[in-house]
């Protein structure tokens, strides 16, 4: 009751009711299976591509965490992320992944030496980015797996850089320090300050997929992902379209100069045997 009182705001007052029991039950069962899943190493992640529309080479990865749950089977980010953070989890678990996705990139560099200039996309929650510890983590993770720290590509997402401008900004500028790149993720759907964007040294933006999944229908989708691509020229940085499903989307999209895609189009996120296929069929 105390928590859906603080949920509510301040001053107000819950009674305790029976249903909350069972949902602080479930909080609670789903918190521990969480630390378990991890120990047992349920984690795995899976792999999708990023295409350059300059000559269709792959250009990067995007590591995608999943849940391989012994009973229910693979569970979606969505459904963990949000509890993984409230209770911290997160900070190991995004750890876990960054060292995962770079070690593995290294690995598919020396494998195929067509595919030495290959990134990876790591998705990094705003718990991490508030742990000072943080930036030393990742410079002994690129250290341990001598990967050049050009092919790490951080995301971190529009809404998190905007929710606490100043401390983000100290954040990224020891990031960029290390020489890691820098994508500002869902772009479009958080309230950007084009005053911090300038300031922020960030290499690319990522049209959120909302924009991209209605722009073959929506004029004004169009032209949120056109405004998006200007400003990604006008900064200097690269702009990629994430969601592409369609043909006619691509088209748009290729019409409108985007430098890189992502998408079900070109490929659904895969498990890494699927991916390590995917590179040795794929000439570039
Ligand atoms: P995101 O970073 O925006 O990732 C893109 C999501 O869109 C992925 O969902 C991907 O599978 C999906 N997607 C890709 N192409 C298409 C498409 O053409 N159509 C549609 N409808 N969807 C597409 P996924 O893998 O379920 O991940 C969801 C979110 O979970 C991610 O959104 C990201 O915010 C978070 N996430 C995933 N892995 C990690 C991680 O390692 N750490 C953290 N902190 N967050 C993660
Ligand atoms: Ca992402
Ligand atoms: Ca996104």
């Amino acid at each position: 009751a105390m928590y859906e009182a603080k949920k509510q705001g301040r001053g107000k007052a819950v009674f305790f009711q029976p249903g909350m029991h069972v949902q602080v039950l479930n909080i609670m069962r789903m918190e521990s299976d969480l630390r378990k899943a991890f120990e047992r190493e349920e984690f795995c992640l899976f792999y999708q591509p990023i295409i350059s529309l300059e000559n269709r080479h792959t250009v990067s990865l995007e590591a995608l965490l999943r849940w391989r749950h012994p009973e229910k089977g693979l569970i979606p980010p969505d459904r963990f992320i949000p509890l993984a953070e409230d209770t911290g989890l997160i900070r190991e678990l995004g750890l876990w992944v960054l060292e995962t996705s770079c070690r593995q990139l290294r690995e598919w560099q020396n494998l195929f030496p067509h595919h030495e200039q290959l990134g990876m996309n790591v998705n990094v929650s705003p718990v991490q980015l508030k742990q000072p510890r943080l930036v030393r983590e990742v410079q002994d993770i690129i250290d341990r797996t001598g990967l050049s720290p050009q092919s790490c590509r951080m995301e971190i997402t529009e809404s998190a850089m905007m929710n606490d401008p100043d401390l983000m900004l100290n954040v990224l500028r020891d990031l960029k320090g290390l020489e890691v790149q820098l994508y500002v993720d869902d772009f479009g759907t958080g309230y950007s300050s084009l005053s911090y964007l300038q300031k922020f040294p960030i290499d690319a933006l990522k049209i959120d997929k909302s924009f991209i999944q209605s722009i073959d229908a929506s004029d004004k989708s169009m032209q949120i992902a056109q405004a998006i691509i200007a400003l990604g020229n006008a900064f200097d940085l690269r702009v990629v379209a994430e969601g592409v499903e369609t043909n006619t989307q691509l088209d748009i999209l290729q019409a409108s100069h985007c430098h890189h895609v992502q998408g079900y189009y070109f490929s659904r996120p895969t498990d890494t045997e699927t991916t390590e296929n995917y590179l040795s069929i794929v000439v570039h």
